[in-house]
């Protein structure tokens, strides 16, 4: 990182704050005062700004409406018993959002642009980070192409915000999820590996079906054929089968979760046996009914954990057991969240502190 980059502040006349309710935060709308807007043209970058959140004005031609070059992060910032306010891993996010953009034809952001950006939008709006146990400020940062051309082609212009919201405790109840055999998510040489909007536009209407049929959430299989599972809804996919961790190897269909790389870590650092390879949909239906798959969940930025109650697989409910008090996804949800919170000394390096 340079200390030499320049940062325009235009800050908010009057901040919003007074007219949110903090006990009753609704994921995803409500939105801190500020946001960092960074423009990128004649091949460049320009000076960061941060000024106040609102809309933005574009023409009806902007490219990323049309053609979907539009990639984005998630990530988590909180406050610490001290007041202070860390970020989990956001350098991983950095790292990811620049592989999406590689994949989209987008120019990657510079780490101090995006690191020195977050922090001083961070510390701008430190008052709306939430104190409370289980809230934090979810942080969105975006990219998309901005020229005004009706043709296929990669932009020349783009734009890059962070925004934040402070959000609740996240509880899911344990999910019910379905094994989908006919839509897909994504497909070798396809960019599911990669954060981009379309992505998530496409599994709409697959995850609405599931919905309509009393699920959840949905377990998506290999395009080619629908064998193996790969992730759940916009989660990474674990399971526990026997001792051993096991989940779908990352490549070029499934996104590399930073929760499910964190996971991971934490697994092998207790002496676990992790194993990153093809599941298929009847090995797992079949260690559900012998017993052997003790646990399966989601792992994701929203949630972290997100234990699953039951798996529908061609008509039929498969339910998982009960969790113990010392299951592994509970001891695991334990630790990251901890290790975010400032709790549990961060010997891994993953904690940012603004
Ligand atoms: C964002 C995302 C994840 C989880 O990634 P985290 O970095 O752990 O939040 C998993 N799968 C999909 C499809 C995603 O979009």
């Amino acid at each position: 990182m340079t200390d030499t980059l320049q940062i325009e502040i235009h800050p908010i006349e009057k901040s919003r704050i007074d007219t949110v309710d903090f006990d009753n935060l609704v994921f995803g709308r409500t939105f801190a005062d500020h946001m960092l807007v960074v423009d990128y043209k004649d091949g460049a970058w320009q000076t960061p700004q941060i000024v106040p959140y609102g809309p933005i004005t574009f023409s009806p031609a902007m490219m990323s409406l049309h053609y979907g070059q539009a990639i984005f992060e998630g990530m988590k910032a909180y406050k610490n018993a001290a007041g202070e306010v860390l970020v989990f891993r956001p350098q991983a996010n950095l790292n990811r959002l620049n592989q999406s953009a590689v994949r989209m034809c987008m120019p990657e952001i510079p780490e101090n642009v995006f690191m020195e950006g977050l922090t001083e939008l961070l510390r701008l709006d430190s008052a709306w980070i939430p104190a409370k146990p289980g809230c934090s400020m979810y942080i969105r940062p975006f990219m998309f192409s901005t020229d005004e051309y009706v043709g296929v082609t990669p932009s020349k212009t783009y734009r890059f915000i962070i925004f934040n919201c402070p959000v609740g405790s996240y509880y899911t109840k344990p999910l019910r999820v379905k094994v989908e055999t006919q839509y897909i998510r994504s497909a070798h040489g396809g960019v599911g590996f990669s954060k981009n909007a379309g992505n998530y536009g496409g599994s709409l209407y697959p995850t609405k079906l599931a919905n309509d049929a009393g699920y959840d959430q949905i377990i998506w299989t290999d395009a080619a054929t629908h064998q193996y599972v790969e992730e759940a809804g916009t989660m990474n996919l674990m399971f526990v089968i026997g001792d051993t961790l096991v989940t779908a190897p990352t490549g070029d269909t499934i996104l590399d979760g930073i929760t499910r790389k964190s996971v991971i870590a934490v697994a092998k650092d207790w002496g676990m046996k992790v194993e990153e390879r093809q599941l298929a949909v009847a090995e797992l239906i079949e260690g559900i009914q012998n017993g052997t798959v003790k646990e399966a969940f989601g792992a994701g930025t929203a949630a972290v954990i997100a234990p699953i109650s039951t798996i529908g697989f061609e008509g039929v409910d498969y339910d998982l057991p009960e969790r113990p008090e010392d299951a592994f996804s509970r001891r695991v949800y334990d630790e990251i969240n901890n290790i975010r919170l400032g709790n549990t000394v961060d010997t891994r390096g993953w904690v940012y502190k603004v």
